[in-house]
């Protein structure tokens, strides 16, 4: 029996054949004979590959790194065994590594009946493994086709229908979902210790998604501090989907009790620590308010960071980020990210908002976004440091009137803080110019080591004069400046802000 020479109608039929023989010995696991799932895995995918060669359909991504391919053929009985023997030792290199980037997916494709994707399979399983060390190695996940410690990025939107019609290798369409952003939401819902995480285009996709998934009619309670763009489209935009939005001092439980609507309030939004007062939220106290009048609980936990607060421990449903800042670090990517402590309906709802709605984070950014986390730990911890002591230092400015800062024991939600943050208290404060808001803009404009700049957490350090960026209704006052402590020197840092608020 010789493939090859056959036509290729009959390679696919004997390919389409490899393939059930497969799944026949994947659901007997005492099948005697076979040594290897494996091994036929690579046979089959070898058959596979010629067929679509021949067929004129050879467009599978060829890998140019070397390798020792193996592909014993002592698995099937001895007349296949010579036939795909013959096949195999026509295959060139290239064929070779090709056939190991399918074996992947037609290995993982058979683990699950459905055609849904897999959860990554992760190699760093020991639960005593702290955050830090998972970050550096990126969960340990190891690229099977080429045994990378760095995943490919997975650029293709469209991927290969099996010959008997079915998607066994759980990838159809880039738009639902990617390879690439499933192995930056297995670190993500790892580090927030959730059921499952989900990447979207930036922050506000991943927030927006949320509210998006509720349904006309619903209530919404959110904090009155937060990221002003958010709070900009509830305040303006949700009553378009039929939401119906209020804004409460979530720092302040009595308030928090009085605005909730038992049965009709679906949702409390709450970020903390929270845009640009740094105010602190009890998450576990709102938490059981709103469980007791039937709502959810999300926390934007953008500025804690999974390093010092882990949100769902502490009985929320949802945390968002956005991956923009501390997740990814870097200055670089728009990202999103959204983990839940259930994988729920209500879930699902989310992430078909998602799909329909196209706000996926593309291959590219989800690599970056997987590199800047392996340094988290790292740059929170020094965020935290350096910020903690330019708090300190700047109380004792004669230029300054008040910092906020939660870390400092003045800031109103110190103690909360001390118990829901663990091991610092966020790289982000804020420092009111004694002299005003001029004042306060001057020192900005005269800054020459930090940078004029929006947003936060990333390895560079940031200054703001919030209130021009806020505009009408902000709880901003017009003398603050937003700092967002990065990784330089701390004693750099100080002089540049001390020389520029005595300019
Ligand atoms: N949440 C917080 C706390 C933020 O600071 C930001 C952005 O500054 C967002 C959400 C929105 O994120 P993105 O800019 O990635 O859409």
């Amino acid at each position: 029996m010789e493939l090859s020479g056959l036509p290729a109608s009959s390679l696919a039929k004997r390919a389409g054949m490899a393939h059930s023989t497969l799944v026949k010995f994947l659901n007997d696991p005492d099948y005697p004979h076979i040594p290897s799932v494996r091994t036929l895995a690579k046979i089959e995918a070898a058959a596979i590959l010629v067929a679509a060669e021949r067929s004129g359909l050879h467009s599978m991504p060829l890998r140019p790194q070397d390798s020792n391919v193996h592909l014993p053929v002592d698995a099937i009985d001895p007349v296949e065994q010579a036939a795909f023997a013959g096949l195999i030792a026509r295959l060139s290199h290239h064929e070779r590594e090709a056939v190991l980037t399918l074996i992947q997916s037609l290995v993982r494709g058979r683990k699950e009946e459905s055609s849904l994707p897999l959860p990554l399979e992760l190699t760093m399983t020991d639960p005593t493994w702290t955050p830090r060390t998972l970050l550096a190695q990126a969960l340990g996940h190891i690229d099977e086709a080429s045994r990378a410690v760095v995943p490919p990025i997975h650029i293709a939107t469209t991927f290969i229908r099996d010959p008997d019609n079915q998607y066994r290798s759980g990838n159809i369409y880039g738009r639902p979902d990617n390879a690439t952003i499933r192995e930056a939401e297995a670190i993500i819902a790892r580090l927030e210790n959730a059921e499952a995480a989900m990447v979207l285009g930036s922050g506000m996709s991943a927030a927006t998604a949320v509210f998006l998934a509720l349904k006309p009619g619903d209530h919404i309670l959110a904090s009155s501090v937060m990221y002003w763009a958010l709070r900009h489209w509830l305040l303006n935009d949700a009553a378009t989907w039929g939401l119906n939005v209020d804004i409460v001092d979530t720092s302040d439980l009595q308030a928090v009790r009085a605005a909730i609507r038992p049965g009709e309030t679906k949702l409390v939004w709450l970020e903390t620590p929270s845009n640009p007062l740094w105010s602190i939220t009890d998450i576990r106290a709102v938490a059981d308010i709103a469980h007791q009048a039937g709502a959810r609980v999300a926390v934007d936990s953008t500025s804690a960071t999974p390093i010092l607060t882990r949100p769902l421990d502490l009985g929320a449903d949802i945390v968002m980020h956005s991956a923009t800042k501390y997740l990814n670090g870097h200055s670089d990517v728009i990202a999103g990210a959204l983990a839940t402590a259930k994988a729920d309906e209500f879930w699902a709802r989310i992430k078909r908002v998602r799909a329909t709605l196209g706000q996926i984070l593309g291959p590219f950014e989800a690599f970056l976004l997987i590199r800047g986390m392996r340094t988290l730990d790292l740059r929170v911890r020094a965020a935290c440091a350096t910020a903690m002591e330019l708090a300190t230092r700047l109380s004792n400015h004669a230029a300054i009137h008040q910092v906020l800062y939660p870390g400092l024991p003045t800031h109103p939600g110190h103690e909360l803080a001390k118990r829901q943050m663990q091991g610092g208290f966020g790289g982000m404060l804020s420092i009111r110019i004694r002299a005003g808001e001029e004042a306060a803009i001057k020192a900005a404009a005269a800054v020459k080591l930090w940078k004029r700049a929006t947003s936060l957490g990333g390895v560079e350090s940031l200054v703001e004069h919030r209130a021009s960026i806020e505009g009408a209704g902000s709880p901003c006052p017009p003398d603050l400046l937003r700092l967002s402590t990065g990784i330089e020197d701390v004693g750099d840092l100080y002089a540049d802000l001390d020389q520029a608020l005595k300019a």
